[in-house]
C-alpha cells in the first residue's frame, strides 16, 4: 500500500484547464461544495456521457460510477424508459405553473408506495423537502424547537446547519455563518444512535419540541445504519411527547426498499422528506404525511408553501417512470442487496490487514479507515483522512468514481455490473497489495 502522498498527477492536463476556467465565473468552480474535491485534493473531474453504471469524461476516459449522482440514479444512468418518457414529455410543453394530471399520478404512487403517506406536496429539492416539512410541524404543533442528530443532514435550510454532515462536515464548517443565534438556538442536538442524548433534550424542553428530524439511515457521515430499537425509541418518544417524528428519506427513500427506510425497518413517521431517486435525475423533491397534518398547508390551512416549478411535468414524468419501474420490478432491491453484499465482503477480505470498517445497508455502503465502529458522528470522525485522499486517488486514477470525501455514503445502481464489481475489487487489491 502506497505511503507518499496522493499522486495527482494522473488528471490530465486538458480537465485542469476546465476547472480553472470554471473557478473564474463559478465560486469554487462548482455548484455544489463536496463536488470541489476540497478535501481530497486534485481537481473534479468534468463529464459529458453517462449510460448504465458508466461515465465518461470529457476526454472519453470511462469509470464505474459508485456516486450515482449522489443516489438518484438506482435504475442506471440513460434508462431507456426514463429518457423516452421525458423526451416525449418535452415534445407536449415543459412547464405550466397549472395542475397537471401527471402530478395526481405521481402522487397516488407515492401515497401507494410510502407507509403513513396519505398526501404529498411535490418541491424541488430534498433540502425544499426538509425545510417545508419543519415549518409545517412548527405550524401543526404550534411549537418552535427542532431535534436533529450531529452528522445527519437535512440541506442547507437555516435550521439544519448545526453540525450538518455531508460538504459541511467535510469542509469542516459545523455551523455556517448567515444562520442567525435565533434560528440555531431552536435546534437542539442529539447524538445519533444515542436514545439517552435525546431524552435528555426531551425532558429539558418539555412542551417546546415541534419536531425530530433523523436520517433513518445516515448516509452523510458515511453510511451508518440505526442500531436495534433506534428507531422504535424514538417513534415512541416523539408519540408520547405530542412531537413530528420526520424521517428524512430523501436517500434512503425508493433505495432501501419500495417504500425506503420505513419499510425496511418498519418503523412508520409522522412526515416523511423525499427527493434523489424521486425525480429520476431531475431536480424533485417532495414531503407527505397524514391528511391530518398536511392539511395545515396552503391553501387548505394555514402554513405557506409555494414553487413556481413545483411538480413541473417533465420532472415529474421522469419520476413517475422510475418509480413506476421500481414498484413494478421488486426483484430489484434483491440484486442491490446482492450486490451490496459481494462488495461489502470483497472488501473486507482484501483489507482485512488494514484498520478499517464498512458498514452497508443495501446499496449504500461506506469505508472508514478506523477501527473503531462507526455509528455516529464522533467514531466517524476518528477515520483517518488522509489516508482516504490517497485510497481515493488510487481508486479514481484506475476509473473508480467513489464520493470525493469519506463522509458520503457509496451509492450503486442496478446498472452495475459483476465485472465492474470485479474491476473494483482489483483496484482496491492493487491499493492494499501493491
Ligand atoms: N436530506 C438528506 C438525507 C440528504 O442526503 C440531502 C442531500 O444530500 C438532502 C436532504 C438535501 O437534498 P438536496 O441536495 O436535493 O437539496
Amino acid at each position: 500500500m502506497s505511503t507518499s502522498h496522493p499522486d495527482y498527477t494522473y488528471q490530465s492536463v486538458a480537465q485542469t484547464r476546465l476547472f480553472e476556467e470554471a473557478n473564474r465565473y463559478i465560486p469554487g468552480g462548482v455548484n455544489s461544495p463536496v463536488r470541489a474535491f476540497g478535501s481530497v485534493g486534485g481537481h473534479p473531474v468534468f463529464f459529458k456521457h453517462a449510460k448504465g453504471a458508466t461515465l465518461t469524461d470529457e476526454e472519453g476516459k470511462e469509470y464505474i460510477d459508485y456516486i450515482n449522482s449522489w443516489g438518484p440514479m438506482i435504475l442506471g444512468h440513460s434508462f431507456v424508459p426514463v429518457v423516452e418518457a421525458v423526451v416525449a414529455q418535452l415534445r407536449q410543453a415543459t412547464s405550466f405553473g397549472a395542475p397537471t394530471v401527471i402530478e395526481t399520478q405521481m402522487a397516488r404512487l407515492i401515497t401507494e408506495m410510502v407507509p403513513g403517506v396519505e398526501q404529498v406536496r411535490m418541491v424541488n429539492s430534498g433540502t425544499e423537502a426538509c425545510m417545508s416539512a419543519i415549518r409545517l410541524a412548527r405550524g401543526y404543533t404550534g411549537k418552535e424547537k427542532l431535534i436533529k442528530f450531529a452528522g445527519n443532514y437535512h440541506g442547507h435550510g437555516d435550521p439544519f446547519l448545526i453540525q450538518a454532515g455531508s460538504g459541511a462536515l467535510t469542509l469542516g464548517i459545523p455551523n455556517s455563518p448567515g444562520v442567525t443565534q435565533g434560528t440555531a438556538a431552536n435546534t437542539l442536538l442529539a447524538t445519533y444512535n444515542d436514545l439517552d442524548s435525546v431524552e435528555r433534550l426531551v425532558r429539558a424542553h418539555k412542551g417546546e419540541i415541534a419536531a425530530l428530524i433523523v436520517e433513518p439511515v445516515a448516509g452523510n457521515m458515511g453510511c451508518i445504519p440505526p442500531v436495534n430499537g433506534f428507531l422504535e425509541g424514538l417513534r415512541a418518544m416523539c408519540s408520547k411527547e405530542g412531537i413530528i417524528l420526520i424521517f428524512d428519506e430523501v436517500m434512503t427513500g425508493f433505495r432501501l426498499a419500495p417504500g425506503g427506510a420505513q419499510e425496511r425497518f418498519g418503523v412508520t413517521a409522522d412526515l416523511v422528506t423525499m427527493g434523489k431517486i424521486i425525480g429520476g435525475g431531475m431536480p424533485v423533491g417532495a414531503f407527505g404525511g397524514s391528511k391530518e397534518i398536511m392539511s395545515a398547508i396552503a391553501p387548505l390551512g394555514p402554513v405557506y408553501q409555494a414553487g413556481t416549478l413545483s411538480g413541473n411535468p417533465v420532472a415529474m414524468t421522469s419520476g413517475l417512470k422510475t418509480l413506476s419501474y421500481l414498484r413494478d420490478h421488486p426483484e430489484v432491491y434483491q440484486q442491490l442487496e446482492e450486490k451490496g453484499s459481494y462488495l461489502a465482503n470483497g472488501l473486507k477480505d482484501i483489507l482485512q490487514n488494514i484498520p478499517h470498517r464498512i458498514n452497508q445497508v443495501g446499496s449504500m455502503i461506506s469505508l472508514h479507515f478506523t477501527m473503531t465502529p462507526v455509528v455516529d458522528f464522533a467514531s466517524a470522525r476518528t477515520g483517518d483522512n488522509e489516508y482516504f485522499r490517497k485510497f481515493y486517488h488510487h481508486m479514481l486514477k484506475h476509473g473508480i468514481y467513489l464520493p470525493p470525501s469519506a463522509y458520503e455514503s457509496w451509492f450503486f445502481s442496478m446498472a452495475l455490473t459483476q465485472r465492474q464489481m470485479d474491476l473494483t475489487l482489483e483496484a482496491v487489491n492493487s491499493w492494499a497489495t501493491p
